[in-house]
């Protein structure tokens, strides 16, 4: 790597990636006395540009912007974006709290805009201890003339997350892509004489909606296939979503591994499901369909893909009924694999890996304060704490809260105020609450809960 000079400058925050997350710790870091740098690989802000589909929504309220729960008074807010485009009296009388997609990109790319702290067009490669001090680090970034080299006292990581690809479904040939990558293949999955949508979520159910609307004579024979028991919808009632909360991330935060890991798969309905508009969308539109004759379609749940091989022409696919035990085949000529994204540790930190803290699998043991260099309180996670933290970390609403956290340990001091206690309901034993008198205490009920039975 390039060795930086002992005199060279020193920023204070160095963010590696610029997703929604970094670029709303860039705005909230602007009016504060901080010299900070983002980095990001792509040449400017593009939110999934491979499903911005026409209408899409953004699943979250325009509250959930870059900076506004942690500074209404910011002037990098959706409702500023929407006053500065003209777009404040439609968006009023629209009387809808989510703006499109594309809006959001484009309110973004505004906020982008206006960051001098922002470079775009380089590829983080490494982060390492710095030669000169033990306390600072230096992130080296790849770019078209070369390579550049920062010292900085802080890192926060915000790469996001990664698409996953099943492992029975790696490496094939043909015409197989992910949902991420969806609207580039768009026309020429329109144009298959057959297409399998694989999987259960958001993405799933836009895709599958927008190849509906080609389906029928002359267009493709439409296959969606998921390995969950329904087409479960998104959980979006008031005291579920009371979950996205700083206490609630407390109290998951809390728990023992095992015991998150359970939870966080049996959270899934909370933000891996579909909206419910979006269900009864497609099964109206089918509906209406249907009134033509039969919809060239087939929609399989509980079944799980456990292998496809191409032929030149179309794939067969292996399917498994999980309840019926039960294996089938099923060819189709083009494949889209909605199958989710997840986090990973980030290779550029392997560099760094001895300073950092690991769990039992492998994963970054991110603490309360998203930090993940063993209570240094230099190193910081944005969006890679869902094994930690639980269902607030990829969403939207609360990177202001997480920016605000990161903000105040770098500075050393509260920033933006951050609410502590958000929720009418308590997540775990209210605050203060004696045992009962000759009683086990809460370590043994936890233990008791993880051996799935209740302390006596
Ligand atoms: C289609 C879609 C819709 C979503 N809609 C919502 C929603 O409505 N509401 C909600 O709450 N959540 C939503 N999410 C979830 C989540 O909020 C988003 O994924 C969000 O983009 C995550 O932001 P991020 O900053 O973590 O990462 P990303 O947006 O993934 O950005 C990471 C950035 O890091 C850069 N990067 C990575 N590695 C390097 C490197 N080595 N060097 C330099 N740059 C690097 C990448 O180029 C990228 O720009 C959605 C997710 C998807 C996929």
């Amino acid at each position: 790597m390039t060795a930086v000079r002992a005199d060279a400058h020193v920023h204070d925050v160095v963010g590696v990636g610029i997703g929604p997350f970094n670029l709303g710790l860039a705005a909230l870091a602007a009016p504060l006395d901080l010299d900070t740098v983002f980095l990001d690989r792509a040449a400017e802000f593009r939110w999934h540009p491979g499903m911005m589909l026409d209408g899409a929504t953004i699943q979250v309220p325009f509250l959930a912007d870059l900076v506004t729960m942690a500074d209404p008074t910011s002037p990098y807010s959706f409702l500023s974006w929407l006053k500065h485009t003209g777009r404040l009296y439609p968006f009023y009388i629209r009387e809808s709290f989510y703006p499109l997609r594309a809006e959001y990109d484009a309110y973004c790319r505004w906020v982008a805009q206006q960051l001098a702290s922002l470079r775009w067009g380089r590829t983080v490669t490494a982060v390492e201890v710095d030669p000169h001090d033990d306390d600072l680090y230096v992130v080296h970034a790849r770019t078209a003339d070369g390579v550049e080299s920062y010292r900085t006292r802080h890192v926060v990581l915000g790469v996001g997350t990664q698409p996953v690809v099943p492992a029975a479904l790696r490496g094939l040939d043909g015409p197989v892509v992910h949902s991420s990558q969806y609207l580039p293949h768009r026309d020429r999955l329109r144009a298959a004489g057959s297409v399998t949508v694989v999987g259960s979520g958001q993405s799933a159910a836009e895709v599958y909606r927008d190849l509906l609307d080609a389906t029928g004579p002359g267009g493709p024979r439409l296959d969606w296939v998921t390995r969950s028991p329904r087409f479960f919808p998104m959980e979006y009632t008031k005291l579920t979503l009371e979950m996205t909360s700083p206490e609630y991330t407390d109290h998951f935060h809390s728990l023992p591994t095992a015991l998150r890991d359970r939870l966080s798969r049996e959270q899934r309905t909370l933000y891996k499901g579909i909206s419910a508009s979006l269900v009864d969308d497609i099964y109206d539109t089918l509906y209406r369909m249907s009134a033509a004759g039969p919809v060239p379609t087939t929609l399989l749940t509980d079944t799980e893909v456990r292998g496809a091989v191409w032929d030149g022409e179309r794939y067969t696919l292996r399917l498994r009924h999980a309840q019926l035990g039960v294996e089938h085949e099923r060819t189709t000529e083009a494949l889209v694999l909605a199958t989710g994204y997840a986090a990973q540790v980030p290779d550029v930190v392997a560099g760094i890996a001895d300073r950092l803290d690991h769990d039992e699998h492998g994963r970054l043991a991110v603490a309360r304060d998203y930090s993940v260099d063993g209570g240094r309180r230099r190193v910081f996670v944005q969006n890679g704490e869902e094994h930690t933290h639980g269902v607030t970390a990829p969403d939207l609403g609360f990177g202001a809260w997480r920016s605000s956290t990161i903000l105040a340990a770098v500075c050393g001091r509260e920033v933006y105020p951050r609410e502590q206690r958000i929720a009418f309901q308590d997540f775990g034993v209210p605050a203060g609450t004696p045992p009962p008198s000759g009683t086990v205490g809460a370590g043994a009920a936890v233990a008791a809960a993880l051996a799935g039975g209740a302390a006596r």
